[in-house]
């Protein structure tokens, strides 16, 4: 089974999005039609595992089949103001292997610090596309 980049992909629609590392290849998510609609340039975002301008933005973390965070006392970046973002709390990572960054989390309002709240983007360029 191989899997496509985001630059081979030509069609997005209903493909399962996976975890990008070898012997891996957890499934993250479905990329539903209304998932794809959310795609957006943020620039400036932290460093993920490929360079990335592009994210699929997920609204509720229970959206993912597998991910997992990396919460800031882990962090080795400095984080900071980031597209729609006032503040980036957390980096998204593989669940299964715990590699990443794959993509980012964080709050709108600065002053927000229910979790609940917090907007996940996932990096387009990070993972891999299985059209199945
Ligand atoms: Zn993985």
């Amino acid at each position: 089974m191989s899997y496509l980049t985001y630059e081979e992909a030509k069609d997005f629609e209903n493909a399962i999005l996976r975890c990008p590392f070898e012997k891996c290849n957890a499934r993250l998510i479905k990329l539903l039609p209304a998932l794809l609609e959310t795609k957006t340039v943020i620039t400036g975002a932290p460093e993920m595992t490929r360079e990335s301008t592009q994210f699929f933005k997920v609204n509720d973390v229970w959206d993912f089949d597998n991910i997992g965070v990396l919460r800031p006392a882990e962090l080795k970046t400095e984080l900071s103001v980031v597209g729609p973002l006032a503040k980036v709390e957390r980096l998204l990572i593989c669940s299964d292997c715990d590699r990443g960054p794959l993509g980012f989390a964080g709050f709108k309002d600065d002053s927000e610090t229910d979790v609940k709240k917090l907007s996940y983007f996932l990096s387009c360029e990070s993972v891999l596309y299985d059209k199945q």
